[in-house]
């Protein structure tokens, strides 16, 4: 196999997909090792099925043991020997700007790969690219901003430099729900912190996260500051264990957090988890139906569906349920579900077979529990081949059943009756997950209160989902811990070490004289 540009015609008939990018995309990429392309040591590949078309369209390399083990080496090589820690933030910040550069140039043919791996839309798939270049020079533009030394005295009257270093090497596993755009709220933010990193895509989309190995080549990155290793879950097990990692940057399901927690833990790795989600939105009786109908369609249908942060659970008042059913059945309805790369398509395949089934699975279990289908429920019509789900709006299951409380991850809306606020806060809050909610109100007042009693990480208002890349996001409950984006986003990346530049001889605490108020300075 090969890095460079493979022969798209190869696949082609297969994928069945027309090219909209004027540059080949590449279909078959090795691992990204110390600045050199690798088959593996084990010829093992990944064969990758385009899901629009259930045919195979691309492979690639899939890394054994002993490669992760080489990949970690080299990024470990780059932090404790090479030049990349050692750079000013000005100058990794300029590396930052350069990444996403040449990032930018390869835009079309690396929206064509997404939109092959993932069925998202074309426009989808360079959105979801553009979220990289966006954070990269978000980050590189933070760069004059931080403040890495500053000078603490202390109440015994000694100074300490307390100091921010980079945390060293990094292993980023990605989701394939955004194979670009997942990676971009860890690995801008790493690299300028100063650390190294082993990015490890998902299986089902490892071709595009090559892309961002040839960025960092054409943007100068020094050889292991950015690898790249697709691999599956036992090998990436390896990846969390591997003792010369410092950190886990997790992205991707609840029950693979809860194992690479335990799994990091036996060397006290630092772990942030973005896991997943079964967001509400709650509308109050004095919402305003067009908003609510224009922010949460496209809420439920983005990314084919698959959203960490789709509110999939709409909780409304009993007296306002036929009316806002309705409103959305009816904008469901002319939804256009086909081809990713058919003009004018907005609603994709799920990912995989096995998706479909676990999607599929859930709404049965739907129909089991009583529900009804108001619209949608299974396979749009007249598309018999790919991983189609049409747009599906369920009532009249309760908030206990499966499909209330399980992601779906597909484009399904499950609706729910209350008949006072306290019984609409207990069905929003009665969920494992704490990601995303949103609350619908013309009073905002009215609004920020019921906000502040919702248990998630992010709130909107009046709108169904919403991430700023200069605004902290993060879970609680078990949707994880730990802040991407923003400066939140920079700070896990590093560690603190103090300097203490002027303490006399050690005298324990026989220094310290009875105080009333303890005042402490911090300097420069
Ligand atoms: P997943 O947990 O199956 O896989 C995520 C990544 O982990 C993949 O790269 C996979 O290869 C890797 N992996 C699997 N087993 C592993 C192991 N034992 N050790 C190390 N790595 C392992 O998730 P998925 O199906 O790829 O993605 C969908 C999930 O991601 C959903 O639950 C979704 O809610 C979540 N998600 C969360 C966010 C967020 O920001 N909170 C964003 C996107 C997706």
């Amino acid at each position: 196999m090969t890095d460079h540009d493979s022969d798209p015609a190869a696949y082609a008939g297969a994928a069945g997909s027309a090219l909209h990018s004027a540059r080949p995309p590449k279909l078959e990429r090795d691992l990204f090792i110390g600045n050199q392309w690798w088959p593996g040591s084990t010829g093992q590949t990944i064969d990758l099925v385009n899901p629009a078309t259930e045919q195979p369209f691309g492979r690639a390399a899939a890394a054994s043991a002993e490669d992760v083990d080489a990949a970690v080496q080299a990024a470990r090589a780059a932090f404790d020997t090479g030049p990349w820690p050692r750079l000013s933030l000005q100058e990794r910040a300029a590396a930052l700007l350069r990444f996403a550069d040449s990032l930018e140039a390869d835009i079309e043919p690396l929206a064509e790969v997404v939109m092959r791996e993932t069925g998202l839309p074309w426009k989808e798939g360079i959105g979801g690219t553009r979220s990289m270049t966006t954070m990269l020079r978000y980050y590189a533009g933070l760069a004059g901003q931080v403040q890495l030394v500053e000078r603490h005295k202390g109440i015994t009257g000694v100074t300490a430099s307390i100091e921010k270093v980079p945390l060293g090497v990094v292993a980023t596993i990605v989701p394939w729900n955004g194979p670009i755009s997942m990676a971009s709220v860890s690995l801008p933010a790493a690299l300028l912190a100063g650390c190294t990193v082993v990015l490890k895509p998902s299986e089902l989309t490892p071709l595009s996260a090559g892309y961002l190995a040839d960025a960092a080549l054409a943007a100068g990155l020094p050889p292991g500051v950015l690898n790249v290793i697709p691999a599956l879950p036992a090998e990436s097990d390896a990846l969390v264990r591997h003792p010369g990692v410092n950190k886990i940057a997790f992205t991707g399901s609840t029950a693979t957090g809860r194992k690479i927690a335990e799994a990091a833990a036996a060397t006290l790795k630092h772990v942030s988890l973005e896991l997943g989600g079964k967001a509400a939105a709650l509308v109050l009786d004095d919402a305003t139906l067009p908003r609510l109908v224009e922010t949460m369609t496209p809420a439920i249908l983005f990314n084919n569906g698959q959203m960490c942060i789709q509110p999939a659970r709409l909780v409304v008042p009993e007296h306002r349920k036929d009316e806002i059913v309705a409103a959305f059945a009816e904008a469901f309805a002319k939804v256009v579900v086909g081809p990713p790369d058919a003009p004018g398509t907005e609603l994709g395949p799920l990912i995989s077979r096995q998706q479909y089934d676990h999607a599929m699975g859930l709404l049965q279990s739907a129909k089991e529990d009583g529900g009804t289908f108001v619209t949608g429920g299974g396979r749009p019509p007249g598309l018999d081949t790919g991983f189609y789900v049409a747009p599906t709006i369920i009532t009249d299951v309760s908030p206990h059943s499966r499909v209330g409380q399980e992601e779906i991850f597909a484009p399904v809306m499950v609706v729910f009756t209350y008949t006072s606020e306290e019984e609409a806060l207990q069905i929003v809050n009665d969920t494992e997950y704490g990601l995303n909610d949103a609350v619908y109100s013309a009073d905002a007042d009215r609004a920020l209160a019921i906000a502040r009693r919702m248990q998630s990480g992010t709130i909107n208002i009046n709108n169904g989902m919403f991430a700023d890349p200069a605004i902290p996001f993060g879970g609680v409950k078990q949707s994880g811990y730990g802040q991407e984006n923003g400066p939140e986003g920079l700070d896990i990346y590093f560690e603190t070490h103090v300097i203490y530049l002027d303490a006399g001889p050690f005298q324990g605490m026989r220094r310290l004289k009875p105080v009333t108020v303890v005042q402490t300075s911090v300097g420069h």
